[in-house]
């Protein structure tokens, strides 16, 4: 029940209409500020990390932590490689005990995507129980993103949905609709709902057949939040907001108590600090309970 993939947890949340929270981590003390804060309200949980932590922590250390932590709690408990362009790699991290993979050929021609997908997808479901998460369009960066809305080439095309997922087999689709990483500099960023509504209606019609993934939580008004998730989106991924509140959490706390030396004490705050951010995003995404 606790260490799982990411496919039942995301059924669900796509038919109860509610989300996962896919939040980023960096090192223990995050990692364990996101597990409570999920334990507490019972919620169904994904944890992720980029490729460049996976390195700099060590692929086996990350999966040694995850399963010792994950495997304890009575909640389903996700490890989600996000965004990983080498295919190799992929591999590897499914090797290693990654429950959930995201290849990300988006950047790839339409053919060349499905090819480097499909090639991950067969790959994890040979050697376990692993999902896989695909992406079409490009899901940008916020310095990208008004040039992305200009042009929507760069979004999800709807036509382009049925294929990609039935060639590939993919287990959750990401589609670019205009959401973007980092920090949105306007309280209003130009997403397009219509396009995921779209997409949901293609794929999760009568049945679930692939959840659809929400990039770029980081900054969203809460009312697109709910949108998103009421047009379909059932994973949401939140990266730079659980970084800022670390920073800030140990920057106000050094700053504060300069003369102190117990890295004990500064975790703690740490901790509390990551626990209060995610617990207004598990109230957002309607997660509470459903575990
Ligand atoms: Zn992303």
């Amino acid at each position: 029940m606790s260490i799982v993939n990411a496919r039942e947890m995301l059924i669900d949340a796509t038919k109860k209409k509610y989300a996962v929270g896919a939040f980023n981590i960096t090192n223990l003390i995050q990692l364990e500020g996101v597990v409570e804060a999920h334990v507490d309200a019972r919620a169904p949980l994904i944890i992720q990390t980029s490729v460049s932590p996976s390195k700099f922590l060590g692929q086996e250390v990350i999966v040694a932590v995850y399963r010792a932590i994950a495997g304890k709690e009575d909640i389903p408990i996700c490890l989600h490689l996000d965004h990983c362009t080498d295919v190799e790699y992929c591999k590897q991290c499914a090797d290693f005990g990654w429950t959930n993979i995201m290849v990300d050929a988006s950047k790839q021609a339409y053919d060349e995507n499905i090819r480097q997908t499909k090639e991950v997808v067969v790959y994890c479901h040979s050697v376990g129980d692993i999902t896989v998460e695909g992406e079409l369009g490009t899901v940008s960066g916020v310095e990208d993103q008004v040039k992305v809305v200009e042009d929507e080439s760069q979004l999800c095309n709807p036509d382009e949905v049925m294929r990609f997922v039935e060639e590939t087999g993919v287990d959750l689709l990401a589609p670019a609709i205009g959401t973007a990483h980092g920090v949105y500099k306007t309280k209003n960023p130009k997403v397009d709902f219509e396009r995921l509504g779209k997409i949901t209606r293609l794929l999760n019609g009568e049945k679930i057949r692939t959840p659809l993934v929400v990039h770029g939580g980081t900054g969203l008004p809460d009312d697109y939040v709910r949108k998103l998730i009421a047009m379909g989106g059932s994973k949401f991924n939140v990266s730079t907001d659980l970084k800022r509140t670390w920073i800030n959490a140990v920057y106000e706390y050094i700053y504060a108590n300069r003369e102190e030396y117990d890295p004990g004490k500064l975790d703690k705050h740490a901790k509390k600090a990551i626990k209060a951010k995610v617990n207004e995003w598990i109230a957002m995404l309607g997660s509470a309970g459903k575990a």
